[in-house]
């Protein structure tokens, strides 16, 4: 694997020439990794702050790709011949690395899975072949419609209730109401680790030791957490835990799923075909163990291989460094936003991760979004695929600017000179 371009990570910390002191890392050197962002938009500098949805690649994810192709290309597996083993070697060098990201205890507790999505429904759709008319999922009420409507699907089939527990109007996770909707028929508790519409951190040790001691099992959905600090399964002891390798600087279509080794072990298969099985005969079929059994097909091979260059990048740089940047980066946009007159925070939790949603009275998201655009600062508007939440807000959606490792202050001030400039072409 290559070195990232600027491998010296005294170089990387905020440089002492003015205006990023208060940042742990030197977004502008960083971004160097990054082709894209030397891009100019609508003639503008890019101001990158659409993280949430997913991030942009470092050099070291192209080049990774682009190797294997030149390199490295052969299906993996069945292959007798050199080629065939080097990539398997790759591929399954790839799943240590997420093991490693992960802290799990073996890299056989890693499917890999086209993403977040993917991996709730393979756990809805494998683990939910022991759920029954009577049972009960709990989810929070500030879920991405990916842990909503897995479970929605599979208590349709099966007569299954999905509950969800209440939040606050800071946008935290109701504790009390959690626990009271936990209860004997409660066979799995579905949680964000971190809300992709409100940047809340969910305490999620917590949540699953709740869920434990009420006999459900717990999945965490960490599509917004990975690349934003480290995470320990084991820590958290969480039974599955699910994140999309596009939100972590990686490539897309490719993802990963952890799931406890007591639990793997006895899961039926969900898609059948090559590579899943053990023996065929037209009189009954038997799996392979460990996680080829839900790796059916030819699998994104090298979607897998740039995932694991995308890990070693941001483990290179060190995860708690990552969070402490962007945090200091939150800190700075939400003081500067507090500032304007007629914006409201949406999502002021006590511990959140570098996502700022916030609506802007008289104008539209989608307006704000557009004129942001015009000078090159990229932000989502809309409801962040998490329609119940803002429901509970009573509002359509937001305007979100999520942070990454690349950003530095000269984005922020973009972003809150846009804001600005909105206001006064509405005049308001
Ligand atoms: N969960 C959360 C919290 C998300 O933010 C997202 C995507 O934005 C997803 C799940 C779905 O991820 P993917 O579309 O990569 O499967």
């Amino acid at each position: 694997m290559n070195a990232p371009l600027n491998s010296s990570v005294t170089q990387r910390l905020a440089s002492a020439d003015g205006t990023d002191l208060s940042l742990v890392l030197d977004g502008r050197v960083l971004a160097e990794d990054f082709p894209i962002l030397a891009q100019a938009v609508r003639k503008r500098r890019l101001a990158y702050l659409d993280n949430g949805a997913t991030t942009q690649k470092p050099q070291v994810v192209i080049d990774a790709l682009s190797q294997f192709y030149t390199h490295s290309n052969a299906n993996i597996h069945r292959g007798v011949h050199w080629l065939s083993q080097h990539s398997t070697d790759l591929y399954e060098q790839a799943r240590t690395q997420v093991q490693r990201l992960l802290n799990a205890p073996d890299s056989q507790d890693i499917i890999y899975v086209r993403g977040t999505t993917e991996a709730i429904n393979l756990v809805a759709q494998t683990w939910g072949q022991s759920i029954q008319a009577g049972d009960e999922i709990l989810v929070t009420g500030m879920e991405h419609h990916s842990n909503i409507v897995p479970w929605q699907l599979l208590c349709a089939r099966t007569g299954a209730t999905l509950r969800h527990a209440r939040i606050t109007d800071t946008g935290e996770l109701d504790i009390a109401d959690f626990k009271a909707q936990l209860n004997s028929r409660t066979r799995l508790v579905g949680i964000a680790h971190v809300s992709n519409a409100l940047g809340t951190i969910n305490p999620v040790a917590n949540l699953v030791r709740l869920a434990h001691e009420a006999g459900a099992l717990a999945l965490v959905d960490g599509a917004q957490a990975v690349a934003h600090g480290s995470v320990d399964v084991q820590a958290l002891d969480c039974d599955f835990y699910a994140f999309s390798g596009h939100k972590i600087y990686g490539p897309t279509g490719i993802g990963a799923l952890y799931v406890r080794a007591s639990i793997l072990k006895d899961l039926p298969p969900w898609q059948g075909g090559g590579d899943m099985i053990h023996t065929v005969s037209f009189e009954g079929s038997t799996w392979a163990t460990g996680p080829q059994r839900f790796e059916a097909g030819t699998p994104h091979i090298a979607g897998a291989v740039g995932l694991g260059a995308a890990i070693q990048y941001v483990m290179d740089i060190g995860l708690d460094t990552i969070a402490a940047h962007e945090s200091a980066l939150l800190a700075r946009a939400t003081e500067a936003m507090q500032e304007i007159e007629g914006v409201r925070l949406i999502g002021t939790a006590a511990h959140k991760a570098g996502i700022l949603s916030f609506l802007v009275d008289g104008i539209h998201p989608h307006d704000l979004g557009t004129i942001l655009d015009t000078d090159g600062v990229a932000i989502r508007a809309g409801h962040h695929c998490a329609m119940p939440l803002m429901s509970h807000f009573g509002i359509p959606g937001t305007a979100r600017a999520s942070f990454a490792l690349y950003n530095n202050l000269q984005d922020v001030d973009a972003l809150v000179a846009g804001v600005r400039k909105a206001q006064k072409l509405f005049g308001v």
